[in-house]
């Protein structure tokens, strides 16, 4: 089957300019996402066996929470639940006589799967596959789209989490020439904007120096923040506490 190129998506991210378009692309999946779990997948039982087995991760229950959507959500926790217990509902020997190597033992299996059940998302996981892509779709668009490059060197650069998502697959998909005249340019894109952050900080540390009193800052207001999501990606910060100020 030839796979999809998400084109539309990628232009939307690369015009919506947000501080990186791949955290921009993942936040649209993550609504969808969270609005199907406990919307339209309610009547879909392929959905459902997944929930019911997997649950979320602490972000994704999070989001889930404030939908106000509590009947359709009690009814995938009670079943999620229910699965839970059924996992907890092994007997697991105190002491194993056998021959299993330690990790194949019962109590090891116990332990792994709820070590799999503490890893395991169903909005993750529906998100994961669509994301990665738009990553090689990303790159497909590089190859093959006129004036693609230049739309992507116009904006500012990317966080660094998905710069790397973005080096990872140009190193599998592009040829040595492919790579200097594709992906070089994106890298000193990047770098720019790492060397700018490096010099906002630099300049808002120093300005708690007292010699530097009154001196205007050359630095955002929020370049911590910022700096952050550079470093992490796009967050919603929380807010101060008081007595840290
Ligand atoms: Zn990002
Ligand atoms: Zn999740």
């Amino acid at each position: 089957m030839k796979e999809k190129i998400y084109t539309i998506p990628i232009n939307e991210a690369l015009e919506a300019r947000s501080f990186c378009p791949f955290c921009y692309m993942r936040r649209m999946l993550e609504e969808d996402a969270i609005r199907y779990t406990v919307g339209p997948a309610m009547m879909e039982s392929d959905f459902r066996i997944i929930t019911n087995e997997k649950g979320f991760c602490q972000k994704h229950m999070r989001e889930l929470s404030a939908m106000s959507k509590a009947l359709p959500l009690s009814l995938v926790l009670q079943s999620h639940l229910n699965s839970v217990l059924g996992l907890l509902d092994t007997d697991v020997p105190t002491s194993s006589k056998s021959i299993f190597k330690k990790s194949a033992s019962p109590k090891a299996a116990f332990a792994s799967s709820l070590e799999k059940l503490a890893a395991s998302c169903a909005v993750c996981e529906r998100i994961e596959h669509t994301f990665s892509r738009y990553i090689s779709s990303f790159i497909y668009m590089l190859k093959k789209e006129k004036g693609f490059l230049d739309k992507v060197l116009a904006i500012d650069g990317f966080c660094m989490e998905h710069f790397s998502a973005l080096a990872s697959a140009a190193s599998k998909e592009f040829s040595d020439s492919e790579y200097q005249k594709l992906f070089v340019p994106i890298i000193a894109l990047q770098k720019a904007r790492v060397s700018k952050y490096h010099s906002y900080i630099t300049n808002f540390a120093n300005s708690f120096d007292y010699r530097n009193a009154g001196k205007p800052i050359e630095a955002p207001k929020d370049v911590i923040h910022k700096s952050g999501e550079l470093l992490n990606g796009e967050f919603v910060p929380k807010d101060k506490k008081l007595d840290d100020i």
